[in-house]
């Protein structure tokens, strides 16, 4: 008997969508010790003899999905926390995005400043170094693995007395050597939230001294921009500037044009990524709804714009209600009842139906689910973004074919985050996976309901094992810390 037909686990009868966006075949795989053995048209290698063997007619096989976009800094920790992201069939997140990361910061006590809240509360940032951060990690185990990235905000907090200004030379040395030392110990990249106080008072030039120690080492540059607003295009000849002048791949993070008067703005800021994809490594990630989340700004809040609160801490009856609804039963304005119920969380409706179908198009997009996990009525991007895109989007609307769906959620974000042997169904790519039915796949998480699990998804694998089956967490340690690697 021929070893290579000897495998753990042997698949038979799926739907196989590769991850590189090519049309779906109907084939069989073997999976051995955590990685694809073989791949192969369905019935074509009849010897194979395995430990045990699923037949997957009706079903469609996939790379697990990437997560390029996540604040699981903590959650990913704790298997109920990340249940959100299994359940969608998400096997690696990113995490550490907008700024804002636990390591290298610590806060002994202190309240997170906001936006750092959204991670969790203070006693969360206890981590000195990503050192420390990757040991709680594999001392602990994860559910799916981690791709992590330190936030620009973080480092300011720790590096210097006064965030309201821009950092001195000795102070972007500091954080400059700071996330040197934290590629080193397993970071893959650097994330700026130039949107939120602790950050905005960074320069162009700040920003391009911290990212350059990716220079050399290799990593990623993420930006929750300045502006998604009116000065949208301003924001991204910035942080194309910012990643040229640092000599890195730019990710920009869940890519959007808010308000009102950018509706449609989209044709714009395409255009200008495309005219500069021939000199830079440019991505941009989107979740599929018109709504954001994040913390309540009262400089966010008008009269026009739809807003929900996901959490306050000042009234925590609040959760779930519209500002609006508050504000009329408060008798004051909207900015005023956002104020007093910070410090506090919310969900704004702000996009436009149209821009986040015409990003979806784009072959730079990947899917991000940006899902808050701390929030108690969350955005329902935290349970349903990856099924919604492919149920809703791909095969209900026909917007793009299931493969170039599955391809902007595995083969291209890999490549995105320089994931080398995942994101593809490839002889000797790691075995993630994911199993689900192509006919039934759905989101079932709503504004009004946002805690629900997604349908349609059988299956989920991790590094070759089990960790999902039926709605049922069955291994929650199989996930690994992986790096970047642009080499
Ligand atoms: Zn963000």
């Amino acid at each position: 008997m021929n070893n290579r037909f000897q495998v753990e686990f042997h698949f038979r009868n799926a739907l196989i969508f590769d991850g590189d966006g090519t049309e779906p075949f109907k084939g069989d795989i073997g999976i051995s010790d955590g990685k694809i053995d073989f791949v192969a048209p369905a019935g074509e290698r009849s010897e194979v003899i395995s430990d045990k063997e699923y037949d997957l007619l009706g079903m469609a096989l996939a790379p697990g999905f990437i997560d390029a976009h996540t604040h699981d800094d903590h959650a990913v920790l704790d298997p109920i926390k990340i249940y959100p992201k299994l359940s969608q069939g998400i096997t690696t997140i990113v995490a550490g995005n907008c700024g804002i990361s636990l390591p290298p910061l610590t806060l002994n006590g202190q309240m997170p400043p906001p936006p750092l809240n959204l991670l969790g509360n203070s006693g969360l940032f206890k981590f000195p170094t990503m050192a420390s951060y990757r040991k709680s990690l594999t001392k602990n185990g994860h559910a799916v693995n981690l791709v992590y990235l330190i936030g620009h905000s973080s480092l300011r907090i720790k590096v210097m007395d006064d965030v309201n200004r821009e950092a001195n030379s000795e102070e972007i040395r500091s954080m400059h050597n700071l996330l040197t030392q934290a590629l080193n110990e397993g970071a893959s990249g650097f994330s700026t939230g130039l949107f939120y106080p602790p950050n905005k008072a960074a320069s162009e030039e700040e920003v391009v001294g911290v990212a350059s120690a990716m220079k050399n080492h290799g990593g990623i540059y993420t930006t929750h921009m300045r502006d998604e607003g009116d000065d949208v295009i301003k924001s991204i000849d910035e942080s194309i500037s910012t990643a040229k002048k640092a000599g890195v791949p730019l990710l920009i993070s869940h890519h959007k044009c808010t308000g009102r008067q950018n509706w449609g703005r989209t044709r714009e800021t395409l255009q200008l990524l495309e005219e500069h994809r021939p000199s830079l490594p440019l991505n941009f990630d989107i979740y599929p709804y018109t709504a954001g989340s994040t913390i309540l700004q009262e400089d966010q809040v008008s009269e026009e714009t739809r807003i929900m609160v996901t959490w306050s801490k000042a009234h925590p009856e609040r959760t779930g209600q519209e500002l609006g609804d508050i504000a009329r039963e408060w008798e004051v304005s909207c900015k005023e009842a956002a104020r007093r119920l910070k410090p506090a969380g919310a969900i704004y409706f702000q996009m436009h139906e149209e821009d986040v179908q015409r990003l979806l198009k784009s072959d730079i997009a990947i899917i991000g689910s940006d899902g808050i996990p701390e929030d108690e009525h969350p955005h329902p991007r935290l349970w349903g973004t990856f099924p919604r895109i492919i149920g809703h989007y791909a095969r209900e609307l026909g917007l793009l074919t299931m493969s170039e769906a599955i391809n902007k959620m595995t083969g291209l974000p890999a490549k995105v985050f320089g994931l080398g042997e995942r994101g593809r169904i490839a002889p000797g790519h790691f075995a993630d996976l994911v199993i689900f039915d192509p006919k039934t796949i759905i989101d079932k998480a709503d504004y009004e309901k946002p805690k629900v699990p997604s349908e349609g998804i059988n299956a989920v694998w991790v590094n070759g094992k089990e960790a999902l089956y039926s709605g049922s967490i069955r291994v929650s340690n199989a996930g690994r810390l992986l790096q970047s690697d642009f080499s």
